[in-house]
């Protein structure tokens, strides 16, 4: 019979190489986590051949029956999860789940506000170089550049003086809690809508670790992928507009921004929202939290600068400003011991976005293996050991152990054993 190493030798061997690099390798990137092998076996079925424009009962296709239930399972968990009464969860990712909301809520040439992107916002919130930015009037807002926390009071000046038609709250990169109380009040003064892209903390606010934006905001999107720990995917809710409202975002996603939505993904959500629902992922996201906390502990009794002083979630911001080497070289360093974190913006960065002079690392991926408090101490201060050798003679050889030291503590925590 035809195998993958049979038939494609080339990409076999990548696909080999990719699974040995998640084992061997500790996963700091704060925007990526390990997908249950539940939800990657309903990846990989039948749902995938299957053509369903439209919504579950109503598609332009014939045969959509067992994909309609697969879609409403996910609808209906999706809601339970979030406690709301719209849920889309079509989008191929976060980023078709963004456009879906500008389609629905604003014209061409609109003001909408939007968090910075070198200050922690998404690219799909108004960055020159996405569609968000080129058709859009983008106003940013950003951080104190003494405290590192969100300004409110900023944000509100600049909304009262540009006035505009939708305030997007969530972020990339930020590791406090955000105000959405505060935020709706800003939308309401001006009279916009306000959007929350809460992507990063979905699973988060789905276990009640970080404030729910739902009762605040008019539309939610996210991500399925990240501290969700779903397949990859977007997902849209909101809770108590009207049904023309929703109309609106069903219509935007399709026929608005996709066409065939990935059946196979959505029965993957489907199983992901499912996990996400027992009591095991509130205790997992609590760890996250934690794991979190006692790395920035690590990180800033070593004597590196965390942006705002510490984490209320699962990341944080390290900021190198005035270090002999930029965020770009600290993480080349750290990969080259195994360490996978990455190069990212800092307030007042005098550095490129493609340089920086800083790293954003999180805990939902370690989490997730198994570590705990007493091994993310370690990790930090493997991390910290990488970064104080930077420039230094020995640079390599301290290096060569921490690799060694990251080996043997993957080995003990297997990803998928
Ligand atoms: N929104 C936020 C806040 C994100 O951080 C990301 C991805 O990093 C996205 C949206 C985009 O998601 P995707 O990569 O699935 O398009």
């Amino acid at each position: 019979s035809i195998t993958l190493d049979t038939f494609d030798a080339s990409l076999a061997e990548a696909l080999q190489g990719e699974i040995q690099r998640q084992e061997d390798h500790v996963e700091l990137i704060a925007s990526e986590n390990y997908a249950s092998p539940l939800v990657m076996a309903v990846q990989n079925t039948v749902f995938t051949n299957k053509y369903a424009e439209g919504y579950p009962g109503r598609r332009y296709y014939s045969g959509c029956e067992y994909v309609d239930q697969a879609e409403q399972l996910a609808i209906d968990r999706a809601k339970a999860l979030f406690n709301c009464d719209y849920a889309n969860v079509q989008p191929h990712a976060g980023a078709q789940a963004n456009a879906a909301v500008f389609l629905a809520l604003v014209q061409p040439g609109d003001t909408v506000m939007g968090m910075n992107l070198a200050q922690g916002g998404h690219l799909t919130h108004g960055n020159p170089s996405n569609f968000s930015g080129r058709h859009y009037n983008i106003v940013p807002y950003g951080l104190d550049p003494e405290t590192g926390l969100i300004d409110y009071d900023e944000m509100e000046r600049i909304a009262l003086e540009t006035r505009p038609k939708l305030l997007i709250g969530g972020f990339s990169a930020y590791s406090r809690r955000k105000d959405w109380g505060r935020m709706r009040a800003i939308a309401d003064k001006v009279g916009a809508l306000f959007w929350v892209d809460m992507a990063h903390v979905a699973g988060l606010v789905a276990a009640g670790e970080y404030p729910d934006p739902l009762p605040h905001a008019h539309v939610v999107t996210s991500t399925t992928h990240k501290t969700l720990r779903g397949p990859r995917g977007g997902l849209i809710l909101s809770k108590g507009q009207d049904e023309e409202f929703y109309k609106r975002l069903d219509s935007a996603i399709f026929p608005g921004v996709q066409g065939g939505p990935l059946m196979h993904q959505i029965a993957a959500k489907a199983v992901a929202f499912k996990e996400a629902l027992a009591p095991e992922f509130r205790s997992y996201q609590q760890q996250v939290v934690i794991n979190a906390r006692a790395m920035a502990t690590v990180i800033q009794a070593r004597g590196y600068k965390v942006v705002s002083g510490g984490t209320d979630n699962h990341m944080m911001l390290i900021d190198l400003i005035g270090r002999s080497y930029t965020g770009k070289e600290a993480d080349a360093a750290l990969s080259e011991a195994w360490i996978t974190t990455n190069k990212n913006s800092v307030p007042n960065d005098p550095r490129s976005p493609f340089v920086t002079s800083g790293l954003r690392i999180g805990t939902p991926a370690v989490t997730t293996r198994g570590f705990g408090v007493a091994e993310c101490e370690q990790l930090a201060g493997w991390l910290c050991d990488v970064l104080d050798a930077l420039g230094s003679a020995d640079r390599d050889a301290v290096i060569a152990r921490a690799r060694e030291q990251v080996l043997s503590l993957c080995r003990r925590y297997p990803v998928y054993a």
